[in-house]
């Protein structure tokens, strides 16, 4: 037997081998979760008019340098402005106007009384307090000045950083598209979940696991869903879906078995090659670049947990890379096992545990069993403890390298 790659090696070889989308020109909504590649700046100020803060009345403060809630002054109240409003009325010495908040400040008016401090009058009202010059009226460009860079290229578009993309005034946005993940699950034993199974058939977990897991990365994942083990029905698969893929990950058919077709046919494609990773689990791993567009394919092991750990390890990063964000990584972070651990030799271990705080120590304890086949296990887990290729056992009590998947208690 060959030696082992080391996951690093390989890992390394993947991020070679992909890098950033080039950016497209892309509508708001479709750029949630997208990296920035452009500066944002503001065509003109926000807010762009001087505009109320409160709904109260637009006034003169000098006019009511003596009110009090003992001696209210009156005034008669000679309009009304709505949001909205385009020319609203000017307010004259002695006179009052109404208005709403966001609606502009009428010409002549130096400060804003809410409603509160006032009978709420229509037709006359009744003001028991005198405002501080200014008083609730939003300045020209207090918020941002025209020309201001509002968001620089490189930044996470997030729900905030595009409704302030919208806030002055754009639809669009130049930036890096979300990788398009096409997911297939091979293997002639499975069927789709939700119909029924012959002996010897189980339901594919695999592409819904990878193609949500695709999407928990940020990509935009396809589940093409189930290809049996017949190379003529891989390839057509493929070339069908090369077409929209920025990715193609498929799971299943990779190891030494006489119907791992996946090997067989995408070792004859492109730069394909496969691997024995020293890890555990996920040692058979087939990576490269195939079609006209050198498009990069995971072939990662059928194994449930298997699948799963492989795309952490490699697939999660290879995205990250792809839609330009950082860092690449799960966190990495030091806890005391409260299991002892056996790792095999020469392979990095990767095994499902859960991570929680208590009592100031970050602990961690194995969940379920290490079959790679134990997806029931995987659903408990939201950590992987990390045990170094050459470390065989550890004892219960010590510190070790901890991935964190989720940061629920963690
Ligand atoms: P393979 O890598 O094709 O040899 O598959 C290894 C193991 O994983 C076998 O027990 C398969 O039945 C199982 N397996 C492969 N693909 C899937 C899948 N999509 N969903 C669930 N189990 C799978
Ligand atoms: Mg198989």
């Amino acid at each position: 037997m060959s030696e082992l790659k080391t996951v690093d090696a390989h890992l390394e070889d993947i991020l070679t081998a992909v890098g950033p989308l080039a950016e497209i020109d892309v509508h708001l909504l479709e750029a949630h979760g997208c990296v920035l590649a452009e500066d944002i700046r503001a065509p003109g100020p926000l807010p762009g008019f001087e505009n109320s803060a409160m709904d109260g009345y637009a006034v003169i403060r000098a006019d009511l340098e003596t009110a009090s809630a003992d001696q209210p002054v009156r005034l008669p109240v000679v309009g009304d402005i709505a949001a909205g409003a385009s020319s609203p009325p000017a307010v004259s010495p002695g006179l009052c106007v109404r208005i709403m908040t966001g609606a502009p400040v009428p010409h002549g008016a130096d400060a804003v009384v809410p409603v509160e401090h006032t009978d709420g009058g229509i037709a006359t009202v009744a003001i028991t307090r005198t405002p501080e010059p200014g008083a609730h009226i939003r300045r020209v460009g207090e918020d941002v000045a025209a020309g201001d860079v509002v968001l620089t290229a490189g930044r996470h578009l997030g729900a905030a950083q595009l409704g302030l993309v919208a806030a002055v005034g754009r639809s669009r946005v130049v930036a890096r598209p979300r990788p398009r993940v096409v997911v297939v699950s091979t293997g002639s034993e499975l069927v789709e979940p939700g119909t029924l199974t012959r002996p010897g058939q189980i339901w594919d977990s695999n592409s819904v696991l990878l193609t949500l897991a695709a999407r928990e990365a940020g990509a935009l994942a396809f589940r093409v869903g189930i290809v049996p083990d017949d190379p003529r029905q891989l390839l057509d698969i493929l070339e069908d879906q090369l077409i929209r893929a920025d990715v193609v990950v498929t799971s299943g058919g990779v190891s030494v078995g006489a119907y791992d077709v996946v090997k067989e046919v995408l070792s004859r494609l492109g730069t394909v090659r496969f691997d024995r990773v020293g890890m555990q689990p996920g040692m058979p791993q087939g990576f490269g670049t195939i079609g006209p567009d050198a498009t990069p394919i995971f072939a990662l092991p059928g194994n449930p947990v298997s699948a799963f750990v492989s795309f952490e390890v490699f697939v999660r990063p290879a995205l990250r890379a792809m839609l330009g964000v950082s860092p690449l990584h799960r966190p990495l972070v030091r806890a005391v096992t409260r299991d002892p651990l056996h790792s095999p030799l020469g392979k990095r271990q990767y095994a499902r545990a859960w991570l929680e705080n208590r009592d100031g120590v970050t602990e961690v304890r194995l969940v379920g069993g290490s079959g790679s086949h134990l997806i029931g296990s995987l659903a408990t887990a939201n950590a992987l403890i990390v045990t170094p290729a050459e470390t065989t056992s550890v004892p219960a009590g010590s510190e070790v390298d901890v991935l964190v998947l989720e940061r629920r208690s963690a």
